[in-house]
Parts: C-alpha cells; sequence; structure tokens
C-alpha cells in the first residue's frame, strides 16, 4: 500500500472505533490499532481537524500525573439519516457519529406509500431534522430499511410484499433526489436490525446470530462467521414465505400456509378474534392486553408461541446460530410466552444445534431497524474520513 492509502486506511480503522464504542483513550486506541503513540496522536489530529472527533480530558478522578485525554465523536460532527419503511408509517431519523438518535420524525403514511412518495416524503424531512437537533454538522448519507428483498448493491427492491413493490430502484430514485456527495443506501429491515444489534447492540460478542423480525410480514437477518448472508438476489432470510402447513390459510403471495400467515400481525389479530384493520395501534393494543392478562389475546400468544418455537428451530437446524434475537411482535411473544417459545425450540430441534442458544430481545427495541439504516448510511464516511 501506497502511505497515503495507508494513513486512509488508519483513519478509517480509527473513526470506526470511535464511532462503534464512543469515548476511548489515546492509549486504549494505540493498543487496539496496534500504532506508535506518535501516529496514533497524528490521525487524532487529523480527525479533529477534519470535525470527526474531539479530545477531551475526563471529569473527576485523581489528579496525578498527565490526565489521559479521551477521543470521542465530535459534538457538532455529521450525521447520518436513517430512514424505517413500516407499513403504517415511516420513520426519518438524525443519528450522530457514535450512534446517537439526535431527532426524529414518525410519519404516518395511511396504510402504504409508493417509491416515488417516500423519496419526496424524506426529502421533505430533512429540514425539519436538521433544526431539530441534528447539530451543526453536515449529512453524510441516507440510509433506508425496506422489508422486502435488497440488491445491497444498486440499491434495488427485488420485491416488498407488503408494500406491493416490485422490481424498484429505491437506491437510484433516492441519489437522483440527494446531492452527489450524499450517498443513498437501501438495506432490508432484518438485515440491518442485525447490523446495528451486531454492530452496537446485543449481538456485539457473537458472530453466528440471526435477527427475526416480525411486523407485517417476518423475515430474518443472518450472520454466519460474522459475515451477513444475503444469498445471491438478496433473498436468504426471507422465511415468512416458508410453507408451515400447505392446507393453512391462504397468504398474500399466492401460497398457502406460510409461516407469515400464522405469525405475521394480521394473524396474531385475527387469532385473538379481532376484528378492525391492521393498524399499528391495534397490534400494541393486542400484546397489552395480553400482558394485562386477558384471555383472548393471550390464546392468541400460545398458538404464535409454538409456531414461533417451530420456526426458530429450523432457523437452528438449517443455520447453527449461537444467539437469536427477536424483533418486533416476535419479540412481544417471546416476552409474553418464554416458556412456550424455548420448549417448541427444544422439541423441534436437532442434536446439538439447540442447548445453550440464547433467545434475546434487541438492544435498540423497535429502533433496531433505525439504528442499522443510519449505521450504513456513515460507510462511505467511514471507509474515506476525507
Ligand atoms: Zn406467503
Amino acid at each position: 500500500m501506497r502511505p497515503d492509502d495507508i494513513r486512509q486506511h488508519n483513519l478509517s480503522l480509527l473513526l470506526g472505533h470511535v464511532h462503534r464504542d464512543g469515548a476511548l483513550t489515546r492509549a486504549e486506541l494505540t493498543q487496539r490499532l496496534h500504532l506508535s503513540r506518535s501516529t496514533v496522536g497524528a490521525l487524532v489530529n487529523d480527525l479533529a481537524q477534519l470535525g470527526l472527533v474531539e479530545e477531551m480530558v475526563p471529569s473527576g478522578g485523581a489528579r496525578v500525573g498527565r490526565p489521559s485525554h479521551v477521543v470521542a465523536p465530535h459534538a457538532a460532527g455529521p450525521y447520518a439519516v436513517g430512514v424505517d419503511v413500516d407499513i403504517a408509517h415511516v420513520t426519518v431519523a438524525a443519528i450522530t457519529l457514535g450512534g446517537t438518535i439526535a431527532a426524529r420524525e414518525v410519519i404516518p403514511t395511511d396504510h402504504v406509500v409508493e417509491p416515488d412518495g417516500l423519496v419526496r416524503l424524506v426529502l421533505d424531512a430533512l429540514p425539519g431534522l436538521c433544526a431539530a437537533g441534528a447539530s451543526s454538522g453536515r449529512m453524510c448519507g441516507v440510509g433506508v430499511s425496506v422489508p422486502g428483498t435488497v440488491d445491497i448493491t444498486t440499491g434495488r427492491i427485488g420485491v416488498a410484499p407488503n408494500l406491493g413493490w416490485e422490481d424498484v430502484p429505491l437506491g437510484r430514485m433516492l441519489q437522483d433526489a440527494l446531492p452527489p456527495e450524499v450517498p443513498a443506501v437501501v438495506g432490508n429491515d432484518a438485515d440491518l436490525s442485525l447490523l446495528a444489534e451486531h454492530q452496537r447492540g446485543n449481538a456485539r460478542d457473537c458472530d453466528d446470530v440471526v435477527f427475526l423480525i416480525g411486523r407485517i410480514g417476518v423475515g430474518a437477518g443472518i450472520i454466519i462467521n460474522g459475515v451477513p448472508v444475503r444469498g445471491r438476489d438478496g433473498h436468504a432470510g426471507e422465511i415468512g414465505h416458508n410453507v408451515l402447513d400447505p392446507s393453512g390459510p391462504l397468504c398474500h403471495c399466492g401460497q398457502h400456509g406460510c409461516i407469515e400467515t400464522f405469525l405475521g400481525e394480521s394473524a396474531l389479530l385475527e387469532l385473538a378474534g379481532r376484528r378492525g384493520p391492521r393498524t399499528d395501534a391495534n397490534v400494541a393494543d393486542l400484546f397489552v392486553d395480553a400482558r394485562h392478562g386477558d384471555p383472548a389475546a393471550l390464546a392468541a400468544v400460545r398458538p404464535a408461541a409454538e409456531t414461533l418455537g417451530r420456526t426458530i428451530a429450523n432457523l437452528l437446524n438449517t443455520l447453527n446460530p449461537e444467539r437469536v434475537i427477536l424483533g418486533g411482535s416476535m419479540g412481544e411473544v417471546l416476552e409474553l410466552a418464554r416458556p412456550e417459545v424455548e420448549e417448541a425450540v427444544a422439541r423441534y430441534t436437532f442434536g446439538d444445534a439447540g442447548p445453550g442458544v440464547a433467545l434475546a430481545l434487541p438492544a435498540f427495541g423497535p429502533d433496531s431497524a433505525l439504528v442499522g439504516a443510519g449505521e450504513v448510511a456513515f460507510t462511505a464516511l467511514l471507509a474515506d474520513p476525507h
């Protein structure tokens, strides 16, 4: 590598550590990067000049000898915009270096949003986000989480069934609407949720992990040997349309008895005998009522727990992860019926794939996909801090 390339590589590494782990001392950075103190000092100065990090003396503690400076993400540094597209609402947030959500706007979309409507909605939200506390920094990227299959190199959506989207060049549409220096990145919601948890949440220490997300649909994000698994077309993890029972209910995909027809939010509402439409409020009410012991709500959760356990067992048999993180309505089912879920996992898992596998909730709760969208929006800046 040429000296310039080495320097860019080291700047990128150092900024990555501070972005993921927050304030670190120069000594810690020296140890992590296996570089000399003077090299780390020069890199920190470069990043400070670029307005990306700042050095401070921590308050408190003993005042003997030279105080150890800590290097932290710059409070007025650049920010990324994360966008989480769900069925009934779109969340747009400004996320700072270091991963803090500085400002957010939740925009109801009255059922589904069209692709060009989504692009307009994101552009319209940007000035408000900046004013609402996204710091004085510049916007360094926009990341969008979509409940569908995504070619991450082009940002093209293959199919997002619950949005009714097919073959949508969303990445290009967004990029055309943004300044060229602000990259647009698109990802699948389960993949981005897992990315957030793996980078800075409940899968940090774990290189074989699955994130099972339950919203109107059901999907999985997969990391095996530390590497995201997406497959040829970005289809990997679309387990919501694995057929559990060919004589089961008709799915919108045309098959009968897909996992989604038993575990999707519409299915849960139906199991509880709720006749209203699938809205965020109706789904939230179902789980609140179940927590308060409402018999009909609990009667929906129990069969869902069994199906969820069987679905997790299929994932364990196929992928052999050490942890499964359950987001959205799948996390709610786990919290309400963990013994039933674990019992079904144990019953349907083969051999050694089951014992010792932790079923966990996401550190970011309902925000995992949003944080993950912010994370991919920082990719270009982190790769080349100049
Ligand atoms: Zn289906």
